[in-house]
């Protein structure tokens, strides 16, 4: 394992300018995945499983949280909760042999500013990874969405000469490709569902993944006091176990994601998280509509057009699927591109019903209210 070098404590007067002028070789693909959230336990909740996957695939893995934690207690002080979750977050990490990178913000304070994102470019510089997994761009959280656009940019600007981290670390010239985590609930701040484009298998690390997440110990018991024993733990899985009921073919527990696009990141498109987790993901979500009185499913596969497909929806959704699209039929007009014209749209009946539609998993209060709190 390469040890990742201690960018967090940077000040104004250790910048160094950039050296003069070399040309930059281009960097082989790295085997390097890194996961980056706001806040210790995010990654936890939302990603590790994946992460797990990639170790066993012979990736370094390493977790990044911008934020440090900070407001996550209600009876330690600002010093003390600082080296408590930095601690944590390393333990968690160790499971599963992946080195932390410690925040470098306090909570409520991740905002897309020059300062942060030349901090944030710094890390990103210093690990050098090829596969970068981080939140989504909407989130219920302000910290989750600008830790999101700042590990965007950072990608973005990793090559740039001019663009000066704080710490001076090196341009680097790697492919990156990026994956967004399902936001908490799968709902952004504006109440809109969001689906997932891929669901990656992780039942057979679950387990795994409720280890790194019981490391985080401080934030368990707070919640084991005000939300009941264990209910931390048990709102990751009943996350997971609703992302993996949405897979075409359901899995007892997946993780939910988007790829974001490739431009500015890679020299050509690509996928390397499908290909190295082939036979635990199922890239086929989908859009779905429904024509009339037959729904049609279109689906992506790796490394083609969107909706190169039409089947039969009743044909290929899971018995369970069926039934709740068939409660929510009678919806407003809607006329995807080439529909006929006696078209009409999928999910408005559901929604006037108070319910949310059958690609969203059921929401879990408890999720909600775990979260709410960091
Ligand atoms: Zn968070």
């Amino acid at each position: 394992m390469r040890p990742g070098r201690a960018v967090a404590g940077c000040r104004l007067s250790q910048r160094r300018r950039p050296p003069e002028y070399e040309e930059q070789p281009k960097m082989p693909d790295s085997r390097i995945a890194l996961a980056t959230a706001a806040h210790p336990d995010d990654v936890e909740f939302m990603m590790a499983g994946t992460l797990a996957l990639l170790a066993d695939a012979g990736y370094e893995c390493h977790i990044f949280t911008i934020g440090n934690g900070n407001c996550g207690t209600v009876t330690h002080t600002h010093e003390e909760i600082i080296r408590i979750r930095g601690a944590e977050g390393h333990s968690a990490a160790s499971v599963i042999g992946a080195t932390y990178h410690e925040g470098l913000a306090n909570d409520i304070e991740i905002f897309y500013d020059p300062e942060l994102l030349r901090r944030v470019t710094a890390v990103v510089r210093e690990v050098q990874p090829q596969i970068v997994l981080t939140q989504s761009p909407q989130d219920y959280m302000e910290d989750h969405q600008n830790s999101s656009r700042l590990t965007v940019s950072a990608c973005f600007c990793r090559g740039m000469r001019n663009w000066v981290s704080h710490p001076w670390v090196a341009p680097t010239m790697q492919d990156v490709y990026l994956y967004h985590c399902q936001p908490y609930g799968s709902v952004g701040p504006l109440r809109e569902h969001i689906a997932p484009s891929f669901i990656v298998d992780v039942t057979d690390k679950i387990d795994v993944k409720e280890e790194m997440l019981r490391r985080h110990a401080s934030q368990k018991e707070w919640l084991d006091v005000s939300q009941g024993k264990d209910a931390y733990l048990a709102a990751m899985r009943e996350g997971c176990a609703g992302m993996g009921k949405l897979a075409p073919r359901p899995v007892a527990y997946g993780e939910g994601f988007r790829q974001h696009l490739h431009v500015g990141l890679s020299a050509k498109d690509g996928d390397p998280l499908g290909e190295v987790l082939r036979e635990r993901v199922q890239n086929l979500w989908a859009v779905v509509w429904e024509c009339g009185s037959v729904g049609v499913w279109e689906f992506k596969l790796p490394h083609t057009p969107i909706l190169p497909y039409r089947l039969p929806l009743r044909a290929h959704l899971p018995p369970q699927q069926r039934g709740r699209w068939a409660a929510g039929r009678r919806s407003r007009p809607h006329r995807p591109p080439g529909c006929p014209a006696a078209c009409s749209g999928p999910r408005s009946a559901a929604r006037r019903a108070g319910r949310s539609p059958s690609w969203a998993p059921e929401r879990s209060p408890s999720s909600d209210a775990t979260c709410g709190r960091r």
